[in-house]
């Protein structure tokens, strides 16, 4: 799927087609129908992302703001959340039907689905790579890798982990590198254990330093996308990243039997939210996704973040607010919600209360779920019955 789009200059410039880039077109289109959206990206789709493929429900609530309803429909679901900490004798292996399920979507399709509608409305999508951006007076100038430069009104950095629109903005987006503030991962698709049919599975572990799981969500096909991730600057890793052969030895031992038969197996970096920098536009260029840090702490989801700074951006982008603002208003009270929650999960004692405290109520359950998902906060119901299970020891 490409076109050629060369067009001289653009409304909308944005790089990168993942969900943060498309969604930034669907929040452009939306706000101003007819206005030229060009939609830059490197890869030709469909393609492949290194991922876990959970797409939070939270997600399709934000495209259905957009006009784009019914992305998932076809798509089956895997009702069950499973969580459990391996090695911590007397913790309860905590299994509850979720309120609103997370879909497993390999990003193959889910991508492809999303570039797609964008398109359908009218961006134009372009096979390219950038380097470089440059802003002066009149607008953006987008540097492509052979030189050309592609020049819009204003631009959105939608490019992912190793974002170049985010270092060509310097160091007002790019903090420091602070210890937590990035995870690394490795993904797997493998036939799906029986024991983990229907069943989405996250297996901490008592050992290693958390944040850092393992899992097993079923996509439905007899596959299962498995995986671990643990924090680079983790104690145990010392400062350096481990290498993909341990992250896999590490998913081994925490879901003994989930890497046989393992095909398609990468690692990709996170850029955390614990690391951002709070500043998610420089002048007419903003930030979505990766690209802005916007990667939940506690479990490594960065979809629905994607998708909603992505729309935020597009509207921002054409005339529909200021886009720090209306970013900071939809996040920043769960943004400190998820520090605060990576800073407890570190703690075996609290861990283990957070799970007692789920297995005996399943409203604290949900908020928990909410919490590594999308929205959610640390609830007067989390507290209390966390609490309440430290009391009892
Ligand atoms: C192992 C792993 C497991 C994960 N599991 C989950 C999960 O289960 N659920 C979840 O919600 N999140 C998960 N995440 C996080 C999620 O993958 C990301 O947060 C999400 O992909 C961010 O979307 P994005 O659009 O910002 O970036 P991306 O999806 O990375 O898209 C960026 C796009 O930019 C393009 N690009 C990059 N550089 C350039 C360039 N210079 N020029 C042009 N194009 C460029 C790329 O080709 C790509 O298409 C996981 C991440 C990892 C690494």
């Amino acid at each position: 799927m490409s076109q050629h789009g060369r067009e001289q200059h653009w409304d909308l410039v944005v790089v990168g087609a993942g969900p943060a880039g498309s969604a930034a077109a669907l929040g452009a289109l939306h706000q101003r129908p007819g206005s030229k959206v060009l939609l830059l990206d490197r890869a030709d789709f469909p393609r492949d992302k290194v991922c876990g493929d959970g797409v939070a429900p939270h997600a399709l609530d934000v495209l259905e703001t957009v006009g784009v309803t019914g992305l998932l429909d076809d798509w089956p679901v895997a009702p069950r959340l499973r969580i459990s900490v391996v090695g911590a004798p007397g913790v309860p292996v905590v299994e509850e039907a979720m309120s609103r399920p997370a879909q497993v979507v390999p990003r193959a399709v889910l991508d492809e689905r999303l570039v797609r509608a964008a398109v359908e409305r009218g961006a134009v999508l372009r096979r390219a790579r950038v380097r470089d951006v440059l802003q002066d007076g009149a607008g953006v100038g987008v540097v492509l890798s052979d030189g050309e430069v592609v020049r819009g009104r204003i631009a959105v950095g939608a490019d992912g982990a190793h974002s170049e629109v985010r270092r060509a903005l310097g160091p007002a987006v790019v903090p420091p590198q602070r210890r937590g503030t990035t995870a690394i991962a490795v993904r797997a698709y493998a036939p799906v254990l029986p024991q983990h049919e229907g069943v989405q599975v996250l297996a901490f572990s008592e050992d290693t330093d958390r944040p850092s799981y393992a899992w097993s969500f079923p996509v439905g096909d007899g596959r299962a996308n498995v995986g671990f991730g643990q924090l680079v600057d983790s104690r145990s890793s010392a400062g350096t990243a481990p290498t993909r052969a341990r992250l896999l030895e590490r998913l081994e031992e925490l879901l003994p039997g989930t890497t046989a038969g393992a095909e398609q197996v990468a690692g990709h970096p996170l850029p955390l939210s614990t690391g951002r920098s709070g500043v998610w536009s420089v002048g007419r260029v903003l930030l979505a996704g990766d690209a802005a840090s916007l990667v939940n702490p506690v479990t490594g989801e960065g979809i629905y973040y994607a998708v909603l700074s992505g729309v935020l951006a597009g509207r921002a982008a054409l005339g529909g607010g200021r886009y720090d603002r209306m970013l900071g208003e939809a996040l920043v009270g769960h943004l400190r919600h998820t520090d605060l929650a990576a800073r407890l999960v570190r703690s075996d004692r609290l861990l283990h209360a957070a799970l007692r405290a789920s297995a005996r109520d399943t409203g604290v359950f949900d908020d928990v779920a909410d919490i590594g998902l999308a929205r959610g906060r640390l609830t007067s119901r989390v507290v209390r019955g966390m609490g309440r299970a430290l009391l009892a020891g």
